[in-house]
């Protein structure tokens, strides 16, 4: 089997269980008590912060530990917005995940909150001037992803953070699919707020991160304890923020060298499955973009059938989102993108990780045609179509 859909989720590293074990079974101690066992579980928290800190280039005061990508995302936009006397309207794209969508629906919903959806081109661009053209007085936050999930798409979010902060306002990012292919440093980056997902990374799921600038105001999501300097309540993942901090020192090792391996096994990949399957579109940018990510839409022929003729043979991919391929629904990525529903429900994305090689994706082409005839050749036509 060869697994693509490590844009859903990938393993734990080995490295990574074996940094957390430890604070699973003898140092289980809570930071927060005051003895021993409590004072070792406070020092690995202290120190995970500190790693995931470097990682970011950002102070280890400016980390708030979460459950994942979705609370971070959660957090830096009901918690930014919501503690911004400044106004009531945010800026945002049609193609962000739903963790970033739906807590800006709630923010419309109830606290009265207005939006604007800053469209993207064919290849999930946001153009500056459109960013730009956005932005009001009283815009409270901006949160464009660093990287698109379904179709890899890379935003120019230095320059867009830039813009942002000509008008004063915050800038977030969702970076959960950068973390592992592209530098996640704040400075260069020039963002207030970023999320990462440790689940993405080879850490487990729940556990994830949330920097954010020193001098932000932010209004929790979780009411407590007032762990995490009451930015987000709730008894430290001790262990999980070890592995969050193992997965990021991995990830930051040979990141530039690693990436561009991977970007040129993806080209190799994406060429394979054109001249394999007449008719097939890569979608998102040609030159930025993920990776570890390659999405294709197949006009005419049945993704879902694809992804199961496909995995009779051997390779796990996905027909978009985790969310998305568990609904009826079109991408809303693939619709914002401008491609007519039929063949936004021919999508199927390829995502993985550091440990495939070159050699395995390149067997994959192939595999790719044959599913493709194979499913022309039943007549399943696209879903919805008939
Ligand atoms: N943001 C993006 C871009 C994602 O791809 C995901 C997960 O698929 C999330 C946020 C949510 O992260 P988590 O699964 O850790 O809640």
């Amino acid at each position: 089997m060869i697994y693509l859909d490590a844009a859903a989720t990938a393993p734990v590293r080995r490295e990574v269980l074996e940094a957390m074990w430890p604070y699973l079974t003898g140092d289980f101690g809570n930071p927060s008590s005051h003895h021993g066992v409590g004072e070792s579980a406070a020092r690995a928290l202290a120190d995970a912060r500190a790693a995931v800190a470097a990682w970011l280039g950002c102070r280890a005061s400016e980390v708030v530990f979460t459950s994942g990508g979705t609370e971070a995302d959660n957090l830096a936009v009901k918690g930014i917005a919501l503690a911004n006397p400044r106004g009531r309207h945010v800026v945002t794209t049609p193609i962000e995940h739903e963790a970033v969508l739906e807590s800006v629906d709630h923010l419309v919903r109830l606290h009265g909150f207005s939006v604007t959806f800053v469209p993207v081109g064919r290849d999930g661009l946001v153009a500056p001037d459109d960013f730009a053209a956005a932005l009001r007085p009283g815009t409270t936050l901006a949160s464009v992803m660093l990287a698109n999930n379904e179709v890899g798409t890379v935003q120019p979010v230095a320059e867009l953070a830039r813009l942002a902060h000509e008008h004063g306002i915050p800038f977030h990012t969702d970076a959960v699919q950068a973390a592992g292919w592209l530098p996640l440093d704040v400075g260069t980056l020039g963002v207030d707020a970023l999320s990462v997902s440790g689940h993405k990374l080879g850490a487990p799921k729940g556990i994830g991160a949330l920097f954010v600038r020193g001098r932000i105001p932010l209004e929790p999501v979780l009411h407590g304890g007032g762990q995490e300097r009451g930015r987000r309540s709730g008894t430290e993942n001790v262990a999980g923020a070890v592995g969050l901090a193992t997965a990021a020192r991995l990830a930051a090792d040979g990141l530039a060298e690693r990436a561009a391996a991977a970007a040129a096994a993806r080209d190799a990949f994406v060429a394979a499955v054109l001249a394999e399957a007449p008719g097939a579109e890569v979608t998102g940018h040609p030159t930025e973009r993920l990776p570890g990510t390659a999405s294709f839409v197949f006009p005419g022929v049945n993704g879902e059938a694809v992804l199961l003729e496909l995995e009779r043979r051997g390779v796990v991919s996905s027909s978009g989102s985790a969310c998305a391929a568990g609904s009826e629904d079109a991408s809303h990525v693939l619709l914002a993108l401008g491609y007519p529903e039929d063949v936004a429900r021919t999508a199927v994305r390829f995502s993985w990780g550091p440990d495939v090689t070159a050699e395995r994706l390149a067997a994959v082409g192939p595999a790719v045609g044959e599913a493709v005839r194979a499913v022309s050749r039943l007549g399943d036509g696209p879903r919805g179509a008939h």
